[in-house]
């Protein structure tokens, strides 16, 4: 196994590949990933003295949980408030410990070992299940400890053939130009696919917030954030920040949308906020139904409901569901709405008889 100070070297010569190893791990069956790398994890770690490493504890910045803060702190003879100001930072993520080395690493390792957090307690994260969703923090660590550099090498002689054709085939994709930030579009594709795969919001909330930092004038990126924010049901900074954004850009309809969405979680509604712009915003109503109707009118044949649906989310911040659009179309006998096998978007809705004079 290679020393730390070895490390950061030997990882220079294999990053790309190892990169290249998270993309097909990507597409495996993910038992079997996580049966392999939970092995590696067990046969590696078996008899190695990670206090002769440390090298997590002195490049990597846990994250405290309030509950530990108080074990911690009470174990130290400390309050929760005096610990926190002599040890950690709060951060986006919550309270972080606030140096690096660690201020809690010992000459014999780490001096709160039995109670040290969980985030430490788990890492390199490599013994739990769903490891295809931690494949980018993965790679990241495999400059930082040895038994992950090892085990992206074990995994490159286990699945040999396999990873040798798909290498072959990646070539295929050399179209994908590079970003100047070093992020090709693929790369920042999958990263968001896995966020959503995993429902990892608070993943994604730290992504973004990253891409934000790197771009800070880029209106997308920001955005993208205040989204992921309310995805994250952070709710509070999510309407506080969109609320920032939609000053600036008020006729945006996706900050508004992003916006409204926080609103209606917590129970608000759009005249809680002092638009600079008024967002469109349909509810069940005539207004919806006239709209439907002057769509379909020019139409000869039945369009699905999901079409129908889709038409509306264009037009404005939709409060319904598509079951609740066909309950109001059912409704109202201009329109003749045929159920196909219970699929709210296999219904299909035409006008079923056009007034005269109209
Ligand atoms: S708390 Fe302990 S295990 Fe965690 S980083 Fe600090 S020294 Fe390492
Ligand atoms: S977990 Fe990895 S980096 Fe941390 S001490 Fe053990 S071998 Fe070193």
């Amino acid at each position: 196994m290679l020393s730390p100070d070895e490390l950061i070297d030997a990882f220079a010569k294999v990053e790309e590949e190892n990169w290249l190893l998270r993309a097909f791990l990507k597409v495996q069956e993910p038992d079997a990933v996580d049966k392999i790398v939970n092995r590696l994890h067990r046969e590696l770690f078996a008899g190695f003295n990670c206090v002769a490493c440390s090298n997590c504890c002195k490049t990597i910045i846990p994250v405290i949980e309030e509950k530990e803060i108080c074990v911690i702190s009470s174990k130290l003879g400390l309050n929760p408030e005096d610990y926190k100001k002599k040890f950690l930072v709060s951060t986006e993520e919550g309270f972080m410990i606030n140096k690096n080395p660690c201020p809690h690493l010992g000459i014999n390792g780490c001096s709160i070992y039995e109670y040290r957090p969980e985030n430490c307690r788990e890492y390199p994260f490599t013994e739990n299940k769903k490891i295809r969703g931690r494949l980018i923090n993965l790679v990241a660590n495999c400059s930082v400890c040895p038994v992950v550099f090892e085990i992206f090498e074990r995994l490159k002689k286990h699945y040999k053939v396999e990873f040798a054709e798909f290498k072959a085939e990646q070539q295929a994709f050399s179209w994908f130009d590079e970003d100047d930030d070093g992020y090709d579009d693929f790369e920042e594709l999958e990263a968001e696919e896995e966020f959503f795969a995993e429902e990892d919001w608070a993943g994604l909330v730290k992504y973004r917030y990253q891409r934000v930092e790197q771009y800070p004038d880029d209106f997308e990126y920001q955005k993208s954030l205040g989204a992921a924010y309310v995805m994250n049901k952070e709710y509070g900074k999510a309407i506080f920040y969109l609320y920032d954004l939609h000053k600036k850009h008020p006729g945006d309809p996706d900050v508004q949308h992003s916006l409204l969405d926080a609103l209606f979680a917590i129970g608000k509604d759009e005249t809680a906020i002092n638009w600079i712009v008024q967002p469109n915003i349909l509810r069940l109503n005539n207004v919806v139904l006239d709209a439907c109707y002057n769509s379909l009118r020019t139409k000869r044949k039945p369009r699905t409901v999901y079409d129908v649906y889709l038409e509306l989310l264009s037009e404005g911040y939709v409060t319904f569901d598509t079951n609740q659009l066909i309950n109001l179309l059912f409704s109202d006998n201009r329109f003749s709405v045929k159920a196909g096998d219970g699929k709210s978007h296999e219904c299909y809705v035409s006008i079923s008889k056009i007034p005269k004079n109209m």
